[in-house]
């Protein structure tokens, strides 16, 4: 769990002291750049002149705005009073004057006046509002005043996005070489970040496993989430040490400590360059056993990395990206020519196209009608469930990879399926996609592409073999079924602790689905974040799992930790540790063998 209660203070005369922030490790590697607060005066701002009659209407368009931000202020507050206690003082205090600041403040009563007045739309008014207030902030040069009108740009932000109806367009313009510092990073967020212009990332909120974490391994980010009172000591423009390895955060660093990270970052550049010499060597274990490196993909930017990395295709594609940050749906065509781009830059390699898993938090607002009060609901209508409703959703996705499939070879992986008539359904009506693709002459994979199961839900782990008699492949989602075996939001920072692939009830589920598979002679590979993790990976292959797919960034590492290793020997760890039933003595067993205990 975070815990913030740790700060320097280092007064040097007419600076602000160093101050730490401890939240979560959540993507590795070290940023140094100024904070970029997200909702400040980042939205593209829609102006135009109003009817005298159209006035009324956008006062109550404006007023709905306000009740809607007002809104998602108290869920954040309710979100914050699980922080530690003077962590959820702080954050509360912060929360309950965005709130105030929403109720007949200044700012409102001063849109509304300039709606009636001046006959312009509501975004443009409330801009125009903004702008005013915190100039008369900074122009009192006094830091705390200039931390109000940050405070001021959030809240007016939001309501903005709200006005506007387009949540994610928070992040640009972003000046080159920020830090992103936010109450809450989304997925759809995470998706817009350009690691040309970020450094890296911060926020109050979110858990490591979550998928902007995820997402923030994927960009090669340095990041770190649930930082808990970070808002309340950083404003834009602040210098900030973002190290994603230890979960810190150091706002206003002395040049003492500047220059210790600066040299931290020389170091993990040297380690980089070696590890990148592996790029073409084999991943063989010590005894002669290959074993399959392929690539976790979030978005298509990280095909170069993906390349550069050696893996050996794509494990798992996550399809979502093509969903999130629109309004509207991708068609056949996008999508076709998306995934043949792909399957072309991967000269060959197959590619692993995961059908949507849209749900939790990762939302699609095209979506949102159907899925209803299901959609942030991580046991909701999401994955193979949504698809089998939205039948012309999946079949516009499933021709997609079908026509993709001519170009080379691809797999296609079925999310969150929790029974065994989930998979018999999904196939029906990839036969029937394919037949009439046939019939009208066009060109798809030939035979037809192996269709895969996502073994991340515990049913279906415990319901593996009868699973492995429907499937052509298993994928092994540990992030998940860690999340659904142990009851624990993954992206929730406030039971970070408690999450934990090692409890042996998950990898009793593990070991389970990985037998399952090699008794029915189907492939079983790892996409979860473990796999990525060299800590885990002689636990993974002493469990019989062969293919592993992660993120680009981790192969190397990965590669390295499976060309020392001894098959018999972890073979014989991960026996052992199965036998166990204690959390820690397992971690120490583990430890003791990767050689950290
Ligand atoms: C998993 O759950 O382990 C997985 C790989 O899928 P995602 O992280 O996309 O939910
Ligand atoms: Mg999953």
């Amino acid at each position: 769990m975070a815990d913030d209660q740790n700060r320097h203070d280092e007064e040097t005369p007419g600076t602000r002291p160093e101050t730490v922030f401890d939240g979560l490790a959540v993507a590795p590697g070290i940023a140094i750049g100024e904070a970029h607060l997200r909702d400040c005066r980042t939205l593209p701002i829609p102006e135009y002149r109003l009817a005298t009659n159209r006035i009324p209407a956008e006062q109550q368009r404006f007023a709905a705005a306000v009740a809607k931000t007002r809104r998602q202020i108290g869920a954040l507050r309710t979100k914050a009073r699980g922080l530690p206690d003077a962590a959820a003082e702080e954050v509360g205090y912060i929360l309950d004057a965005y709130h105030h600041m929403l109720s007949g403040s200044r700012l409102i009563r001063g849109v509304e006046s300039r709606i009636e007045t001046m006959r312009i739309n509501a975004e443009a008014a409330l801009e125009a509002e903004i702008q005013e207030i915190s100039a008369g902030f900074m122009a009192m040069k006094d830091s705390y005043l200039a931390q109000r009108a940050d405070d001021i740009c959030s809240v007016g932000n939001r309501v903005l996005q709200n006005l506007i109806g387009e949540p994610t367009r928070g992040f640009t313009p972003v000046p080159k070489g920020s830090v992103i510092v936010s109450d809450q990073i989304t997925p759809a967020d995470a998706a817009q970040m350009d690691p040309r212009r970020v450094e890296g990332m911060a926020a109050a909120l979110g858990g490591a496993e979550g998928h902007t974490a995820i997402m923030a391994r994927a960009l090669g980010l340095p990041t770190v989430l649930g930082a808990s009172n970070l808002l309340s000591g950083v404003r834009n423009g602040t210098m900030l040490i973002v190290d994603g390895g230890s979960g810190r955060v150091i706002a206003d660093p002395t040049p003492e400590t500047l220059a210790l990270y600066r040299r931290r970052i020389e170091d993990l550049q040297r380690k980089q360059r070696a590890l990148a010499r592996l790029r073409k060597r084999p991943a063989t274990t010590t005894d002669g056993t290959d074993i399959l490196l392929q690539a976790n993909m979030e978005l298509p930017v990280e095909l170069t990395q993906v390349l550069q990395a050696g893996a050996m295709g794509i494990g798992l594609l996550r399809t979502e990206f093509m969903f999130m940050n629109r309004e509207d749906l991708p068609d056949e065509e996008e999508q076709y020519d998306l995934l043949t781009s792909l399957i072309g830059g991967m000269g060959g390699q197959p590619v692993t196209v995961r059908t949507l898993d849209i749900g939790g938090e990762k939302i699609a607002v095209s979506l949102v009608d159907e899925v209803g009060s299901s959609a942030a609901s991580v046991l909701g209508l999401r994955g193979i469930r949504l698809s089998l409703k939205l039948r012309g959703l999946f079949e516009t996705q499933i021709r997609a990879i079908l026509r993709a499939g001519a170009h080379g070879p691809v797999r296609i992986l079925l999310p969150m399926v929790s029974s065994v008539s989930e998979v018999r359904r999904a196939r029906e009506s990839i036969k029937s996609v394919a037949g009439r693709l046939r019939r009208r002459g066009v060109p798809i994979a030939d035979p037809l592409p192996p269709v895969g199961v996502m073994i991340e839900v515990p049913g279906a782990a415990l319901a593996a073999d009868a699973m492995a008699l429907a499937a052509d492949f298993f994928s092994i989602g540990s992030n998940d079924l860690t999340m659904y075996t142990l009851a624990i939001d993954r992206a929730d920072e406030r039971v970070a602790y408690l999450y934990d692939p090692l409890h042996p009830a998950v990898l009793r589920l593990i070991q389970f689905a990985t037998q399952a598979a090699l008794r029915a002679r189907i492939p079983v590979s790892m996409c979860g974040e473990v796999a990525g993790d060299p800590r885990f990976t002689a636990l993974l292959l002493g469990l019989g799992i062969r293919d592993l797919s992660m993120s680009a960034h981790s192969i190397p590492r990965v590669k390295q930790r499976i060309r020392e290793l001894d098959l018999a020997a972890a073979t014989q760890r991960a026996n052992q540790i199965l036998e166990q039933t204690d959390l820690g003595r397992i971690a120490t067993l583990l430890d003791d063998f990767n050689g950290l205990a």
